[in-house]
């Protein structure tokens, strides 16, 4: 095969996937009695190349998440040279290191994994000082990422500290408070698991009424997300294909 009928390939398999994922989401949406506009979807490219990352660009996609700093930089560059004219939005949702928060002020509108005040405190640290140089205008969009296992791999807060850490980010001038994330523990059921999230999710909300995102639901769970009133799915498998490469 020729490198362009490689890459119409690939355009034509990731439209297929993006049309059964709507499709899925949609479903889900109307068995929950809700309007799909309410779910956005945020395609998840760790390990896929800044070229699939245009070719979804190309089919309307505007969010994209990424777990790791490094591997994000180098993507969001590459796209600017890809697509100069497209609307990305990138989203970090992996762990996240402190000594990264500078970097990652730098190219993510929004991060969706902070776990602990120290965390939040380092990433307004970096907003402002990034604000200062020049490479960064307004304040960083946050999620609270819940923990309902406290399984130091998936990172997280302890539900009953998430209270507290959202008011640490509402408090922060460089941080807007914009929701709560989880992923779903492997052993509990999700749905389970995102009723227990929607719950402490209502109880910010009546503090913090800005916080209306609730981001949960990935491939092998969305319509469990969607019954439970998630606002965002983050959808990598059932998008792009199943990683090659394990992502840390
Ligand atoms: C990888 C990842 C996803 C996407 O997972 P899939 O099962 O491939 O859809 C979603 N959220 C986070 C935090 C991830 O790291």
């Amino acid at each position: 095969m020729s490198a362009a009928e490689v890459t119409g390939e690939r355009r034509a398999e990731l439209a297929e996937a993006l049309h059964a994922v709507r499709e899925r989401i949609d479903a889900a949406c109307a068995s929950a009695g809700r309007d799909p506009s309410g779910v956005r979807m945020i395609a998840v490219t760790k390990t896929f190349p800044a070229t699939d990352v245009a070719m979804l660009t190309d089919l309307g996609l505007t969010d994209f998440g990424e777990n790791r700093d490094q591997e994000a930089r180098r993507k969001v560059e590459e796209l600017a040279g890809l697509r100069p004219d497209a609307a990305a939005r990138w989203h970090m949702v992996g762990r996240l290191q402190r000594n990264k928060a500078r970097s990652v002020v730098r190219w993510a509108a929004e991060v969706q994994s902070v776990d602990s005040p120290r965390l939040a405190d380092a990433l307004a640290r970096a907003v402002a000082s990034a604000r200062d140089a020049g490479e960064r205008a307004g304040p960083l969009d946050v999620l609270v990422q819940a923990s309902l296992d406290a399984d130091p791999g998936r990172g997280g807060c302890p539900l009953p500290e998430l209270p507290a850490l959202a008011d640490t980010v509402a408090a922060s001038g460089e941080l807007a408070l914009r929701g709560v994330m989880l992923v779903a523990p492997m052993e509990m059921d999700p749905g389970a698991a995102f009723d227990v999230l929607s719950r402490a999710w209502q109880r910010i909300r009546r503090d913090h009424p800005e916080a209306t995102e609730l981001s949960a639901g990935m491939s092998g769970d969305m319509e469990a997300a969607i019954r439970h009133g998630s606002t965002c799915v983050r959808v990598g498998t059932a998008l792009l294909g199943g990683r090659r490469i394990a992502s840390p």
